[in-house]
């Protein structure tokens, strides 16, 4: 009897023994995988300033991806390019076997976004030009520095696991994770972390507060005359353009408070004294929930052939781009929550502090964050590990989500920008090959490093981040794509922009062998606060 009970003491206590050996061993990884990122903040600066001067738009990141997927490549990650008919996607693996984690982050710019970087004042690089006015050009280098040190620690422990590298390619459109998922591209994925900018160090789950969307052009077809000799004639497609417009906004009075619906023209006509025979309507229309989405896109295709029939045009009309409103995975986001606080915020310099207050006092940023946090400078407090949003006015939109409502997913953001700016703006990109987006990138990648080091070993995360996937996150809401089989990825948006300003970018690309920052290269002496300060 005795023995029998030392027998089973003897086992617990070895059980006990080899899990806390287990622990102390994924915990020195963790500390090997963060100091080997200290020591490549070189790199990470880089690569952060190398895809800010590229300032790709969405479905152009030609350079982008050519770069990302060759430091990919000579680090023995294997690349499928062109995935889905998208020129400029692309996936990169490596690793054996399960569990399958996919990192991604996007690397679109911003139309007029053209800023140098780390001046406190409006000074395009080109004028018009597109940039990274969202900060895109951050993500990606952060998951390439974490995959590439803990690729190291797995082919050294033998640790088995594959590890997807992939581009949120025009998300600014929301234009291509949707089409990911219609494809198959995260068929076999069993977790996803994406990363985004932000000024802070955080990770939510649950409902994120965010709308979804559908993001459709109508193009309205009649015929041309003589818009003096003979207008009874003609039959006006900017006419059919402009009353869809005028119904529209109309219907916003009886539409929910959480709605947000905007159009651009992206065709009005050619010249005043011929009738347009072609015109065309751009729309976001946004919403909480599928069905309300559904509704306006419903409506919206009734009031496009509505308007047809009283002009006498016939209308066409695309699906460009779509995203579901987002919600969050708990297990995944509570294992990042803990490296955050493992890893902390980036200590900053007074340099930076200046650049972020002086930026802040240029945009004219509120004194607190729709959440109530005070707006001054750069963050220096943790934020806590947030759970869904009870309520929300309606919010932005972000594709990821379509990766979320099928994979357990979290959306990982690190403190690279500064609080406080408008967002898709050239404000946005001011800071975005500076000190601060360099330590927000290196911060970041120790988050994610550790956080693969713990999913690895632990697949328990992973077990538990399907549990709440399937029994609490689709257990009522299913998802529905609004794609349908046949709906091409929008490939062609931004070609004609992209055409005009690459030959003048080309000229200001980073060049690393010549200068150690992208903004000595531009001959800028940080933090620039004045204008007349910048050195000729
Ligand atoms: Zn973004």
């Amino acid at each position: 009897m005795i023995n029998a009970k030392f027998l089973i003491l003897l086992l617990f206590f070895t059980f006990s023994k080899s899990v806390i050996a287990q622990k102390n061993k994924v915990e020195s990884w963790k500390t090997e995988a963060m100091k080997a990122i200290d020591g490549k903040q070189k790199a990470a600066q880089e690569m952060v300033d190398m895809v800010f001067s590229f300032s790709e738009l969405g479905f152009q990141e030609t350079e982008t991806s050519a770069y990302l997927t060759g430091i990919l490549e000579k680090n023995g990650f294997t690349i499928e390019r062109g995935i889905g008919g998208i020129p400029t996607a692309w996936m990169a693996k490596w690793g054996n076997g399960k569990p399958f984690i996919a990192l991604g982050s996007d690397i679109d710019g911003i139309p007029k976004a053209s800023q140098k970087p780390g001046v406190a004042y409006k000074e395009p690089i080109i004028e018009d030009a597109p940039g990274h006015g969202e900060g895109h050009n951050s993500g990606l280098p952060l998951v390439i520095l974490s995959a590439i040190q803990v690729k190291r620690i797995m082919e050294r422990e033998k640790l088995p696991g594959t590890l997807i590298i992939w581009p949120g390619v025009a998300e600014e459109l929301v234009g291509t994770k949707a089409w990911y998922i219609r494809d198959g591209y995260f068929k076999n994925v069993d977790a996803c972390i994406f990363t985004h900018v932000g000024s802070d160090m955080n990770v939510s789950w649950g409902d994120s507060g965010n709308n979804g969307l559908v993001s459709v052009e109508f193009k309205f077809e009649g015929s041309s005359a003589h818009a003096a000799g003979a207008p009874w004639r003609g039959k006006s497609a900017l006419d059919a353009v402009e009353l869809m417009n005028v119904a529209w906004n109309f219907k916003r009075e009886h539409l929910k408070p959480t709605q947000r619906s905007h159009y651009v023209i992206t065709n009005g006509g050619d010249q005043p004294n011929v009738v347009p025979s072609k015109a065309s309507v751009w729309y976001y229309l946004r919403e909480r929930k599928y069905e309300d989405i559904r509704s306006m896109y419903d409506e919206a295709i009734l009031y496009a052939k509505s308007v047809a029939t009283m002009t006498g045009t016939r209308v066409t009309y695309q699906l460009l781009g779509t995203a579901w409103p987002g919600h969050f995975n708990k297990s995944i986001a509570k294992a990042v929550y803990k490296n955050i606080k493992l890893v902390g915020l980036p200590t900053w310099d007074p340099s930076d502090q200046q650049l972020a207050k002086a930026v802040q006092k240029l945009v004219d940023a509120p004194a607190k964050t729709p959440q109530g946090v005070l707006i001054d400078g750069l963050k220096t407090k943790l934020d806590t590990l947030n759970g869904p949003v009870q309520f929300s006015w309606g919010a932005g939109s972000d594709d990821i989500a379509d990766i979320a409502w099928n994979v357990p997913t979290v959306v990982f953001r690190y403190p690279a920008n500064i609080p406080g700016t408008p967002g898709h703006n050239w404000a946005d990109a001011i800071a975005m090959a500076t000190p601060i987006a360099h330590k927000g990138v290196v911060a970041g990648s120790k988050v994610i490093a550790a956080t693969l080091l713990d999913m690895l070993t632990n697949p328990e995360i992973t077990t538990d981040a399907w549990d709440y996937h399937n029994n609490v996150q689709t257990k009522e809401v299913k998802y529905i794509p609004f794609l349908e089989a046949s709906t091409p990825p929008a490939i062609h948006l931004n070609k004609k922009m992209m055409d005009e300003f690459r030959p003048q970018l080309k000229k200001f690309y980073y060049d690393p062998a010549k200068y150690k920052s992208y903004m000595e290269q531009l001959g800028i002496k940080y933090p620039q606060l004045e204008k007349n300060s910048l050195k000729k």
